[in-house]
């Protein structure tokens, strides 16, 4: 579309996602730009605009941030910011008729979630969570495949996440800014995945969380955790996740007769799909090419497809929302070391 068609969005905190993927990513979407910007970095917020041709006018403070009201150019926000403030930037963007959407985790809490899709279904405004995960091709091409019945029912799912995380301090590390540790930053992609392979909800769940011992980081958040959830079908996924360990971002499904195993499915790039069986008598592994798309693009270009045509995005508020109220459960099954029945 020619830049005057396509959906402007406002995008709200200059940190490592916005500057690195998601104000690039624009550049390959088909219907999205940026024209504003809100951060509390003014000199940063300048130096950002002038490279990505935002008009100096549509740059922004948090406290000025109902100035996007009146700019009719802006129809959607980016919310980038710390978890801790998701709510609150959702719930004043909503407030000004600015349609949503906002980073993953969603929010802190389910508390916190349900009040977002609350604020945005008064306001009549679309509200999505940036689950990049499932506009890539290849996460998509494996709902596929767990759909098509190819290598029989599936049986189970192996997810990791894991990335060494710096020294503090950093929001990451604070309750109130991140909501937890490894699990909602890093975890909710082996969740969240377990759940769109499935395409269930979890009936029961069991988990174990992990600090090490007098590591200031970890004293409000956890390092670690592992869970597992079973689903209706029979279903069983093990999920780890962990900011203490080398990065491993792979996907691993068991059917009855195959296997699937994706390195890297949790990247940014790099997403292969090996997909092992019998072919005949003989155990054979073959690698399925599938054409690589930058996956912030396609979720921008999502969203900004809902909002021309006025329909509902495929990861809506509720899609966050369940994943929070499965992490409060989570938490819940780690403190008191017993399964939670859902
Ligand atoms: P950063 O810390 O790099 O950036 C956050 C930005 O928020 C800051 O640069 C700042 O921007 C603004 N900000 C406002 N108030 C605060 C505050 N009190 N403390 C810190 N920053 C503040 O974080 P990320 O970019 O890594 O993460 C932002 C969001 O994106 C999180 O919700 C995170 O979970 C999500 N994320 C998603 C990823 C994905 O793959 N989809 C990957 C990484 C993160 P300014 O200077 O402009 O005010």
């Amino acid at each position: 579309l020619p830049p005057g068609e396509r959906v402007g969005f406002a995008v709200i905190g200059l940190g490592r996602i916005a500057l690195e993927e998601v104000l690039p990513a624009f550049a390959q979407c088909k219907t999205a730009r940026p024209v504003a910007l809100v951060s509390g970095s003014p000199e940063k917020a300048r130096l950002v605009a002038a490279q990505y041709g935002i008009r100096p006018e549509a740059v922004h403070g948090y406290a000025e941030m109902e100035r996007l009201r009146d700019d009719p150019a802006v129809q959607a926000v980016y919310i980038a910011l710390p978890n801790g403030m998701h709510r609150e930037y959702t719930e004043r963007a909503a407030a000004i008729g600015k349609h949503v959407l906002c980073e993953k985790p969603m929010a802190t809490s389910a508390e916190d979630a349900r009040a977002m899709v609350a604020a945005c279904a008064k306001a009549q405004r679309w509200l999505m969570i940036a689950y990049r995960s499932q506009y890539e091709p290849t996460n998509r091409a494996v709902i596929a495949l767990v759909r098509s019945g190819e290598l029989g029912k599936l049986r189970f799912i192996e997810a990791t996440n894991t990335q060494a995380n710096g020294p503090g301090p950093q929001w990451r590390y604070s309750r109130q800014l991140a909501g937890g540790g490894a699990l909602p930053d890093i975890g909710l992609y082996c969740l969240n995945a377990a759940r769109y392979v499935t395409g269930e909800e979890p009936v029961e769940l069991t988990a174990t969380t992990l600090s090490p011992e007098g590591d200031e980081r970890y004293r409000e958040v956890e390092e670690s955790v592992a869970f597992q959830l079973r689903f209706p079908s029979g279903v069983l996924a093990r999920c780890l996740s962990s900011y203490g360990a080398y990065q491993d971002r792979m996907l691993r499904l068991q059917f009855e007769r195959g296997a699937v195993t994706m390195p890297h499915a949790f990247d940014y790039q790099g997403q292969r799909l090996v997909v092992q069986r019998r072919v005949g008598d003989v155990p054979g592994e073959e690698e399925r090419i599938i054409r690589p798309r930058n996956q912030f693009a396609q979720e921008i270009d999502h969203f900004a497809g809902c909002v021309r045509e006025n329909r509902r995005p495929h990861t809506p508020g509720e899609e966050g929302l369940q994943d929070q109220v499965l992490m409060e459960a989570i938490y819940r099954a780690a403190a008191e070391q017993r399964p939670q029945h859902l």
